[in-house]
């Protein structure tokens, strides 16, 4: 494809625009992320203003958010004095009097506004003590013959920055800016789709939606230039992922695991703890299809919590292991690591394996024996955290790598470990984290993807009520009648991350209450936090789990992963300062054994609507997808980790959420193309070649990736 490659007259540095200049370059550069004509004409409107109509001062109504007054000055003064100082002009039209305030920039404006000249005036509607006002107002002078024109029509506001608007440009100065260099482009913007996909979708050309994105001839256009746009930004993400996919299918060597060898065969025929449910041994299947194949596997598990990942994990690694390769599988944290360790040594017990773990705080002598087995590939499977990363462990003949939870770890942390071999080996990363399916196939459009969506039998939904304070000792008294029958509680307290003092002193609290409340020798709580050492947290969580503590008070360091089976309240406080998926992995944490399991909310009684949707959801269904769903309408994707580790850059119009039908349309073009004309070489996809090709070079981590 390179071949097509020629210089594109959008990646022209901005400082050669009229206007610009080095100064004002670098800043636009800092502040906006703007180096070029082409970063610059995509700087979208966040809104316009319709400047066709203009309001009267007598007809205007405290619920008018921007308003635009023709009038005269007719009184002029300075107000108070120091910091407090500001100007005030009077507005009059036909209809009545307003005031302008500027508390910034007096002498300037003062110096530049006359009197007896019409303006127009155009800014926020301030309503105050019954008195309507427009502070730091734009004005312009009235020049009636533009007004059948340019002027008229809907004008687009950027968003700017304080830097920036005491340089001129706010965001009428970008505006100019904008209009000069689509001005200098004339029509030489290139196009970035070919022919038969704009007759296609019936797009508008690149050139033309710029424009009209930028100054629209009226809400129609605007519409249609949205869309080009949006359609744009989709596709071409989309390309790029799943060109990079086949690229790595067709290219990347990757060790071929002929059988499923016979641990597997050990495991799976006599020493399996309970039978796999049926997707279980679909997502085996689909698994073992790839580890068969020539080619690197770089699979997506996809589980709601408590579906039973961990078991996949752990067939997947016996299957590298009978095949004479080393593997290993990353955890987040310290505790999962542990955990993780724990379960595959007991489920491992009658086999003749060697397992590892190591983490940050392996003592030195051990690290330095497991170092060296892993180099001379005797141990075979290694269990860890982030400390697996390290340049120092070094495998002997590493053939699988399991991350668990990816969400934490970055694409360069995944990319480190795959770089342990010449060969790379297989990845399968594992999340809990729902997420809608249009949504996983964009974010995670350069991994093949694999979903358990079936429960092990015998699950009973967790109860789950809302509460607030005033029911403390109900709640204790629950709590109570639940460690008599022998089981064991979570309470959980969020984190605050604008204070990690308050944090710690909110969870110490309860810790206190709860202790008074659960006193030696009859109980016995345990309590986890973040500002632990490694050690004490593990000890903690091992006194929980073999049930020495009923009560484990903890930090959110709890979230993820965590299995023990006899808790079975799970008691969150605060519970409206947590996320909806942050909540429902909480309350995975109970419901996994055979005994009914409870989930409290405990909130404040004032809750913003978004709060209380939150906590009604939880409430309402335990359907990890449906409350995906919903947490993606409340948030939108922005938040969703791994946005930038697909590659996916932050979209600038397009919303993955809003447009997800713009963005099926656009996925399933890009497949199409690429079956159809994998390297992208027929004359007739010569743009989207040549588009694509420029974009690489904005992006050269992504080849990096996979
Ligand atoms: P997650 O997918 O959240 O990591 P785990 O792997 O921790 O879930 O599994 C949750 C619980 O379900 C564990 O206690 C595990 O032993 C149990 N489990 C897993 N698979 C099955 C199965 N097929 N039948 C019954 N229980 C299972
Ligand atoms: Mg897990």
């Amino acid at each position: 494809m390179a071949r097509f490659q020629t210089m594109n007259i959008l990646q022209t540095p901005i400082a050669y625009l009229k206007g610009v200049g080095p100064a004002r370059s670098d800043l636009l550069n800092r502040e906006l992320n703007i180096a070029t004509y082409g970063d610059l004409l995509w700087f979208i409107p966040f809104r316009y203003v319709d400047r066709t109509v203009i309001h009267t001062v007598k007809k205007l109504t405290p619920d008018m958010m921007y308003v635009q007054l023709l009038g005269r000055i007719v009184a002029l003064e300075t107000v108070g004095s120091g910091p407090n100082a500001r100007l005030v002009a009077r507005l009059r039209d036909e209809t009545g009097d307003i005031e302008l305030v500027w508390f910034q920039g007096h002498k300037w404006v003062k110096d530049s506004l006359k009197t007896h000249i019409d303006y127009l005036v155009f800014g926020k509607l301030n309503f105050f003590n019954g008195r309507y006002s427009l502070p730091h107002p734009e004005l312009e002078i009235y020049n009636p013959t533009e007004m059948g024109g340019l002027a008229a029509t809907l004008q687009p506001v950027y968003s700017s920055t304080e830097k920036l608007k005491t340089r001129g440009l706010a965001s009428k100065g970008l505006a100019k800016l904008t209009r000069t260099l689509l001005d200098t482009l004339g029509n030489q913007i290139p196009e970035t789709l070919d022919e038969w996909i704009l007759r296609h979708f019936n797009l508008l050309p690149l050139f033309e939606a710029l424009r009209q994105i930028h100054f629209p001839q009226n809400q129609e256009m605007l519409e249609k230039a949205r869309t080009r746009l949006k359609f744009d930004e989709l596709f071409f993400a989309q390309l790029e992922i799943l060109h990079y996919k086949n690229q790595r299918k067709k290219f990347s060597k990757g060790h071929s695991f002929k059988s499923v060898g016979p641990l597997f065969n050990e495991f799976y025929y006599h020493h399996l703890p309970f039978p796999l449910t049926n997707a279980q041994k679909r997502v085996i299947r689909e698994i073992y299809h790839d580890l068969k194949g020539p080619h690197q596997m770089n699979r997506l598990l996809q589980g709601d919590v408590g579906s039973g990942k961990t078991l996949v994990a752990l067939i997947t690694m016996l299957i590298a292991v009978g095949n004479g390769y080393q593997t290993c599988l990353m955890a987040p944290t310290e505790i999962l690591a542990q955990q993780h360790y724990a379960t595959f040594t007991k489920m491992l017990g009658a086999l003749n394996v060697e397992i590892r773990l190591l983490t940050g705080s392996t003592k030195s002598a051990d690290r330095q024996e497991i170092l060296m087995g892993l180099q001379e590939g005797k141990i075979p499977i290694l269990v860890g955290t982030h400390a697996l990363i390290e340049d120092t462990v070094q495998f002997n003949n590493l053939g699988l790598v399991v991350i668990d939870e990816q969400h934490r770890f970055g694409v360069e942390q995944r990319a480190r470990l795959w770089q342990k071999n010449n060969i790379p080996p297989h990845v399968l990363v594992m999340t809990a984290t729902p997420i809608p399916r249009t949504l996983a196939m964009t974010l995670y459009g350069d991994l093949d993807y694999s979903v358990i969506d079936e429960m092990p039998p015998g699950r009973k939904p967790v109860e789950t009520k809302l509460l607030t304070d005033s029911h403390r000792l109900q709640i204790f008294h629950f709590m109570k009648q639940q460690i008599k029958k022998g089981r064991q509680v979570y309470v959980v307290y969020p984190l605050i991350e604008e204070s990690e003092k308050l944090d710690l002193k909110h969870v110490m609290d309860g810790y206190e209450s709860i202790t008074r409340e659960f006193p030696l020798p009859e109980y016995a709580v345990s309590i986890v936090h973040g500002r632990m050492k490694a050690q004490d947290k593990e000890y903690e969580m091992e006194r929980f789990k073999k049930g020495e503590t009923q009560i484990m008070v903890s930090t959110t360091v709890i979230e993820v992963g965590v299995d023990v089976p006899n808790a079975t309240v799970m008691v969150i406080e605060n519970a409206e300062r947590f996320g909806l998926s942050q909540l429902h992995q909480l309350r995975g944490r109970v419901g996994r054994g055979a005994d009914k399991s409870y989930c409290l909310l405990v909130a404040g009684e004032k809750l913003s609507n978004d709060a209380l949707t939150r906590l009604q959801t939880m409430v309402q269904t335990q359907n990890g997808f449906e409350i995906a769903d919903v947490d993606l309408k409340l948030r939108g994707p922005g938040d969703l980790n791994g946005t930038r580790q697909s590659g996916l850059e932050q979209m600038r119009i397009a919303s993955i959420v809003e447009d997800s039908q713009l963005l099926i349309n656009a996925k399933n073009l890009a497949e199409k193309i690429l079956i159809d004309d994998p390297t992208l070489t027929h004359p007739h996809n010569v743009r989207i070649a040549n588009t694509l090709a420029t974009r690489r070079k904005d992006h050269p981590l992504l080849g990096m990736i996979s």
